[in-house]
């Protein structure tokens, strides 16, 4: 075996033996082969040198006064610095009971005097190496604990985040959308018991309140891969309409595509909201009707000639006026809608008709701005009330021409199609609808936009209400009558190209 540097030893080998020449002998030995030795002729010497500096083994005689080898390596053992250290004896004594002895006391090995160098040298580096894998799988188990330990700390405040997290949370399977774990803040917003839900999805539990809503908000997040704050409504087991801040993420637990659902709850929120915009509204409408009245007169020249400057104030007094007007209106009218003051008075009618006098409507405004209207009229019968569809259909064809350029061209065209994914039914089998299309040549609506316009007061650009002269309640409103009629509308656009408003309904025979 080749001898390693002086400077740095195979390992630290302390030697006990009362007997000068065997201790000479085994350091000669020992410090040939590059071990650093110690080497003491008294059990109690080497106890204490031992407890000083661990060497990485023992070599330890039996026979010697004082203290024997046996009661040494008790004291070893006994001790928490030097439990560790491998102890091999190094005896004359050859009898079993010996051996069995030193092994009870806590030797690793027994070598009988006479020694074979070669035997010893073996022995010894065995022990070494054995030590060293002791230690090695030592770290790697501490290491391993301390890894469990963050690991179990980690998944505790995950766990604790979760159950106590003020927002309802739910986990549910991508592929089916079952729910599979659910926060206690989910279930007291829902009404549920933790054994309702588990396992059911949000249909099976009758929570979204309009079954489109959510198939648009699914198919949304499926495209966009997660989903923020979008407000959907609810229905609690109880019945009660709540309204939430949706946002979902992808997660995937243990190799299971999941759903990551965190709702927030702006049900209070909203109601005030309605309550002050209601309240203000009504406040405003009668000043307003007695501002309108009055430059009304002023317009008629009842109070006097004007002259041309104090005409072009009254003017623009009187469009600002008409604008708020507007606004308060439209306001009121989505106001009653939302809570359901408004009925639809459905009845069978006919979509050409519609779609024609929707076009005839705003004739006049395309003209004025230089923007040419095509019409495809389709002839087939649908349930609707006439006058809130046309209400929606010319919201859509004034917003087309607002925002095209002269020289533009809008169609409005209709066409009946098999609704396979059946956004208005919650039967599976797939049935004929009709699909009215307000296509312009505008300049279009940023990506990020096109699920917010149909929110109350939401413009692409904050300077439209004030350059389009729009209150940004048109869409809300469009919404709203085509959800009443049990339909879906949406919108697509390319930036610069254009925009496609498209309008789902049932047909009168479905
Ligand atoms: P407004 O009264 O402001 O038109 P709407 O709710 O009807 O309110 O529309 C909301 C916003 O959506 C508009 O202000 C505009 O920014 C955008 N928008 C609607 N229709 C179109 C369109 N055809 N092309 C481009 N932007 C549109």
């Amino acid at each position: 075996m080749p001898s390693q540097s002086v400077s740095t030893p195979r390992a630290d080998i302390l030697v006990i033996d009362d007997t000068p020449e065997n201790l000479n002998l085994l350091s000669a030995m020992l410090t040939e082969q590059g071990y650093k030795v110690r080497s003491v002729t008294k059990g109690s010497t080497g106890l204490r040198g031992a407890t000083a500096a661990p060497p990485d083994l023992i070599l330890l005689d039996i026979n010697m006064p004082e203290m024997n080898g046996y009661e040494v390596c008790e004291h070893l053992k006994a001790n928490e610095r030097t439990r560790e250290i491998p102890v091999i004896f190094i005896s004359a004594l050859g009898d079993v009971l010996d051996k069995v002895r030193g092994f009870a006391v806590g030797g690793v090995d027994y070598v009988t005097k006479p020694f074979q160098v070669e035997e010893v040298l073996a022995r010894i580096e065995n022990h070494l190496t054995i030590r060293r894998l002791q230690k090695q799988l030592q770290t790697q188990n501490e290491q391993l604990q301390q890894e469990i330990r963050s690991r179990q700390l980690a998944e505790e405040r995950f766990a604790k985040a979760f159950r106590s997290s003020p927002n309802p949370i739910a986990i549910a399977t991508l592929e089916e959308g079952r729910f599979i774990d659910v926060n206690p803040s989910f279930l007291r917003f829902c009404g549920y018991s933790l054994e309702e839900v588990i396992g059911h999805t949000a249909t099976e539990l009758d929570l979204p309140s309009a079954s489109q809503t959510l198939a648009y908000t699914i198919q949304k997040f499926q495209e966009m891969g997660s989903l923020h704050n979008q407000e959907v409504e609810f229905c609690t087991k109880t019945g009660e309409l709540k309204t939430i801040l949706l946002s979902i993420e992808f997660i995937d637990l243990a190799n299971v595509q999941c759903t990551l659902l965190i709702a927030n709850d702006i049900t209070e929120r909203k109601r005030l909201e309605n309550e002050f915009i209601s309240l203000v509204s009504h406040e405003l409408r009668t000043p307003l009707t007695s501002i309108m009245g009055a430059l009304d007169i002023l317009g008629a020249g009842k109070l006097g000639t004007m002259s041309e400057q104090a005409q072009k104030v009254l003017s623009i007094a009187t469009s600002n006026t008409e604008r708020l007007i507007r606004l308060v209106n439209d306001i009121l009218d989505l106001e009653r809608m939302k809570s359901s003051k408004i009925v639809m008075h459905k009845v069978k009618c006919n979509a050409a008709d519609i779609l024609v006098q929707a076009t005839e409507a705003m004739q006049a405004m395309a003209d004025n701005a230089q923007v040419q209207l095509v019409v495809n009229p389709l002839n087939v019968e649908l349930w609707a009330d006439s006058d809130r569809l046309l209400q929606t259909l010319t919201n859509l064809i004034s917003n087309a021409i607002k925002f095209s350029e002269t020289g533009d061209t809008v169609w409005i065209g209709a066409e009946v199609i098999e609704d396979k994914e059946n956004f208005l039914s919650a039967s599976s089998c797939a049935s004929n609808r009709l699909l009215i299309t307000v296509r312009d040549q505008g300049r279009g609506i940023p990506e990020d936009k096109l699920q917010t316009i149909f929110e109350r007061f939401q413009q692409v650009d904050a300077s439209d209400s004030r350059k389009k002269g729009g209150t940004g309640l048109g869409l809300a409103i469009c919404r709203n009558i085509v959800q009443q009629h049990n339909g879906r509308i949406w919108a697509e656009s390319t930036l610069g190209e254009g925009s496609t408003f498209y309008v789902l309904l049932p047909l009168a025979s479905s």
